[in-house]
C-alpha cells in the first residue's frame, strides 16, 4: 500500500516510520526544511507520558534522540494558589517514570534520521500543489505527481489536507498566550514536574536537567500586551512569579505562543484519507498532552491498518480517536475552567477533587496511569 504523509512534524514523521515498519511504501512532503537539534535547548519541549516513550522505543527511535535534549521525569505536582498540593509519583504508577521531557526539534530529528533506513521518500521544503482525490493522486511544487492509497494529513491547526478533503474545523481562541522560557537554575532542582493553578491562569516548570528549566506562564493576550515587548520586564515578571519556587535563576531566551482549541469534525474522507495529530485536534498544552494524542492516533490507525481493508481501518480509526481525544479536550476545558474561576462552586469541586484523590491511593493509581497513556 502506498501512503502518502504531508507533514513532517514529530506526528507525520512518527506515522512514517511507524507504517513503514509494516511494509507500507512511505512519502513523506514537509514545507519546511529538515529539522537539526544543535546548541542550547529549543524553547518548543514536550512531556512525553510513558507509554509513548515506550512507543519510541519499540519504533527504535528513543535511543537516537540526543540525550542531551531529553529528560525522564520521576514525580509530577500540581497545585492550587489556595496551597493545596497533589504530588503523584512513578512508584503510584508502579513504573519506571511517569514519562520524559525531550525538545520536539531531537524527537523530530531522531524520527527523520530513521527514513533512509526504512526506504521513507522524503520531500523537504516542498508542498502540495493540487489534491485530486478521485484519482488518489497528489501535485507537489516541484510538479511531480504522486499517486496513493491513503492520504495522511498531519500538516498541523492549518490543515491543508482537510481544507482539501473538505473536512470541517470548529475552534476557538482562549484569548490567552502560553509564555516559555528556559531558565538556567543555581539550586539543583528535583525530576518532578509541577503546575500551579491561579485564577489567571497557570504556571509550571518542566525539569531538562538539575540545572535547567523550562517555565511555563499563562497570560492573557491583554496582559501580554502590557509588556509591549520589553524583554526586560518580561524576565522580571518571570523572575517573580518563579523565584519563590526555585531561588535564583536566569531566562536565558523566551517566547510565547497564542493558545487555540481546534477539532476537525471528521477524520477520514474519501474512504482514503485520514486526519492525525494537530490536523484533527489542538489542545490546550496544560497538560501537555498534544503530541501525545498525536502518537496514540498513529499507533491506532497502524493497529486498524494492518488487520482489515483499508475502508473498515479508517471508518475504525476515526471511531476509536475522536472519542479518546475529544474526552480529553472537554477534560482540558474542564481543568482550564475550573482552576480559573473565581465562583466557589467550580473551585469548591477543584478542592474537594484533590482532596478525594490524595487520600483514595486507588483514584490515585487509576488517574496517573491514565496520565502516562496506561
Ligand atoms: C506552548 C505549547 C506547549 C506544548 N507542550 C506539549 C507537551 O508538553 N506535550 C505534548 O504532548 N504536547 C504539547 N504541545 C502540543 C504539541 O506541540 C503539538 O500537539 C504537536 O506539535 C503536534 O504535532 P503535529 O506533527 O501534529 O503538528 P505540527 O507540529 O504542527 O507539525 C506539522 C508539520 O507539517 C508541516 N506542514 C504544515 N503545512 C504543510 C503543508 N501544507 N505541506 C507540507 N507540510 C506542511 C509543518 O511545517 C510541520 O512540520 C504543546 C503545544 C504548545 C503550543
Amino acid at each position: 500500500m502506498k501512503v502518502v504523509i504531508v507533514g513532517g512534524g514529530m506526528v507525520g514523521a512518527g506515522a512514517a516510520v511507524s507504517l513503514a515498519k509494516q511494509g507500507y511504501e512511505v512519502t513523506v512532503i514537509e514545507a519546511g526544511k529538515a529539522v537539526s537539534s544543535g546548541g542550547d535547548w529549543d524553547l518548543r519541549i514536550s512531556s512525553i507520558h510513558l507509554r509513548n516513550v515506550e512507543w519510541l522505543h519499540e519504533l527504535g527511535t528513543w535511543l537516537n534522540i540526543r540525550a542531551e535534549r531529553k529528560l525522564m521525569y520521576t514525580d509530577l505536582a500540581v497545585q492550587t494558589v489556595d496551597g493545596q498540593r497533589l504530588q503523584f509519583s512513578n512508584l503510584d504508577a508502579d513504573a519506571i517514570a511517569l514519562g520524559a521531557m525531550v525538545e520536539n526539534n531531537a524527537l523530530q530529528e531522531a524520527l527523520w534520521e530513521q527514513f533512509s533506513e526504512h526506504n521513507i521518500r522524503v520531500y523537504s521544503e516542498t508542498r502540495v500543489e493540487t489534491f485530486d482525490l478521485a484519482d488518489r493522486s497528489v501535485t507537489l511544487s516541484n510538479g511531480e505527481k504522486l499517486s496513493y492509497d491513503l492520504l495522511l494529513g498531519a500538516d498541523g491547526a492549518q490543515s491543508q489536507v482537510a481544507f482539501a478533503a473538505h473536512i470541517g474545523q470548529r475552534g476557538w481562541d482562549y484569548d490567552m498566550r502560553c509564555l516559555l522560557a528556559i531558565a538556567e537554575v543555581e539550586q539543583p532542582i528535583p525530576a518532578t514536574t509541577w503546575e500551579i493553578f491561579r485564577s489567571e491562569g497557570p504556571f509550571a516548570l518542566l525539569p531538562l536537567s538539575t540545572h535547567q528549566a523550562c517555565l511555563i506562564d499563562y497570560r492573557s493576550e491583554s496582559q501580554w500586551q502590557e509588556f509591549s515587548g520589553n524583554s526586560d520586564a518580561v524576565k522580571q515578571s518571570l523572575n517573580e512569579v518563579f523565584e519563590p519556587h526555585i531561588g535564583q535563576h536566569t531566562v536565558t531566551k523566551f517566547a510565547s505562543f497564542p493558545l487555540r482549541r481546534q477539532r476537525a469534525l471528521r477524520y477520514i474522507s474519501h474512504d482514503s484519507v485520514a486526519l492525525i495529530g494537530d490536523a484533527a485536534h489542538s489542545i490546550h498544552p496544560l497538560a501537555g498532552q498534544g503530541v501525545n494524542l498525536g502518537f496514540a492516533d498513529v499507533q491506532e490507525l497502524t493497529r486498524q491498518l494492518v488487520k482489515q481493508p483499508l475502508p473498515q481501518a479508517l471508518v475504525n480509526y476515526e471511531r476509536v480517536r475522536m472519542q479518546e481525544n475529544q474526552q480529553m479536550m472537554r477534560a482540558m476545558d474542564a481543568i482550564h475552567v475550573g482552576f480559573r474561576s473565581q465562583h466557589l462552586l467550580p473551585r469548591g469541586l477543584v478542592a474537594f477533587g484533590l482532596a478525594l484523590v490524595g487520600k483514595v491511593a486507588p483514584l490515585k493509581q487509576a488517574l496517573v496511569r491514565k496520565a502516562i497513556g496506561f
